[in-house]
């Protein structure tokens, strides 16, 4: 399978990686814990500061590079979700704060020694439908006071600073469902001491997911990102990058579940000859295989669209799709080859299982990309 992209980053990325084979993944699973040491190594080499520019001392390289990083942790065995975030979370710090606040955070996230991996938007009472979010922000003098509640906030322990969507406007006052929220930069390290409390949630896999309160947590009033109302704008303009690369881990996945499927396909026999014989074994990874390079292409074509300032929602949207069916497939097809030995812990391909399946749901559901296409590509009425 050809790497087409960025094939010197993929390479040392692959050499990275190899220092952190299944056995350090499956420590981390079992025990639920964050891959620190995995996370460090990525962040010493790089790789999270990818997309700073180099003013703000990040390498300047386009999103395709990105990309490539993200799918051959994935390809390896491992997981980006600890801390992809670091990547494409400071775009809404990036595209929408003053040049005071860039020129004091960025070059800190760059360096790793601030770490903006935390993204605040999901609440228990609004998933898919954003505009009911009801944590509020109430300004007094210089400040914000934050109450209310998060839920599903990957990293919240491991990040240092948190893009938190509130609102400003009550909804039902606000003069379009959109309009009055607005993006607080908030300090973790400060919010913790008053009045924030993080709850990890255990769920099917190991991604340091939390639910947040809030109890009149103060937040600078500098700490706004662009203007008061506008916040639901800004995060809609990160959610392309954050798709197109949540795509790129499902396609890593995909790869990975194809050359285990393959390797394991060749070797096992059974009736005295390699299971890979049967065409039964072989049209399903070569299935996930035509999927995959389908889905790979549309990753490639949104990232691309991305990079030349076009606009790119759908194909983002597309992307993210058919990435994560393909991986979801090619998961399913590789756990049937394995036979028993697919539920074996040590093989690791029950752990990639359960992960690549949080795509279709998170950060956007199938479901709703289809209503996105539908609506916005094919002109069909609106449902909601
Ligand atoms: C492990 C994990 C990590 C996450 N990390 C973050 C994070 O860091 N930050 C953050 O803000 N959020 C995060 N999320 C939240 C994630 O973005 C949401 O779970 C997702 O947007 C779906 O929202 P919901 O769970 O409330 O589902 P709901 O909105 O309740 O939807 C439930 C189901 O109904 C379907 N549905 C809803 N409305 C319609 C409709 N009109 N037509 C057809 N189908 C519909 C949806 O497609 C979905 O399948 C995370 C979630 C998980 C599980």
């Amino acid at each position: 399978m050809s790497d087409e992209t960025w094939p010197e980053i993929r390479e040392a990325v692959r050499k990275l990686c190899a220092n952190f084979p299944g056995a350090y993944w499956r420590a981390h699973d079992r025990a639920r814990t964050y891959p620190a040491e995995f996370v460090r190594a990525l962040s010493e080499a790089g790789y999270l500061s990818i997309l700073i520019p180099e003013e703000f001392g990040g390498a300047g390289l386009p999103l395709s590079a990105a990309t490539a990083v993200l799918e051959e942790i994935h390809r390896s065995g491992g997981n980006g979700g600890a801390c992809h975030a670091q990547m494409y979370t400071m775009g809404t710090l990036l595209k929408h704060g003053s040049a005071e606040q860039k020129a004091r955070y960025l070059p800190r996230i760059a360096s790793g020694e601030l770490r903006l991996q935390a993204f605040g938007v999901t609440e228990p009472g609004a998933g898919t439908d954003t505009t009911r979010i009801t944590t509020f922000a109430r300004r007094e003098g210089d400040r914000y006071i934050v109450s209310g509640q998060k839920i599903w906030i990957s990293r919240a322990e491991h990040s240092d600073l948190m893009i938190l969507l509130c609102r400003t406007t009550r909804r039902e006052e606000a003069a379009k469902p959109g309009d009055g929220m607005s993006v607080l930069l908030v300090d973790m390290r400060e919010a913790v001491k008053q009045g924030l409390t993080i709850r990890p949630i255990r769920t099917m896999l190991n991604h340091a997911t939390t639910e947040l309160f809030f109890d009149e947590v103060e937040v600078p009033a500098e700490n706004l990102i662009g203007e008061e109302g506008k916040g639901f704008r800004y995060i809609l303009d990160g959610m392309n990058a954050e798709r197109i690369l949540i795509a790129s881990e499902c396609i890593g996945d995909g790869r990975f579940f194809i050359d285990r499927a393959g390797a394991y396909a060749s070797s096992r026999e059974v009736f005295g000859r390699a299971i890979g014989s049967n065409q039964g074994v072989q049209f399903p990874i070569a299935r996930a295989y035509v999927q995959l390079s389908a889905a790979a292409l549309m990753v490639q074509k949104a990232a691309a669209l991305f990079e030349a300032g076009q606009p790119c929602g759908s194909e983002a949207n597309m992307a993210k799709m058919l990435a994560s069916e393909a991986s979801w497939f090619a998961a399913d097809m590789c756990l049937q080859i394995h036979g028993g030995f697919g539920f074996a812990e040590e093989y690791d391909i029950e752990r990639k299982f359960r992960e690549t399946r949080l795509y279709q749901v998170a950060p956007i559901s199938t479901n709703l990309i289809l209503s996105h296409v539908a609506t916005h590509v094919l002109g069909l009425p609106k449902s909601f």
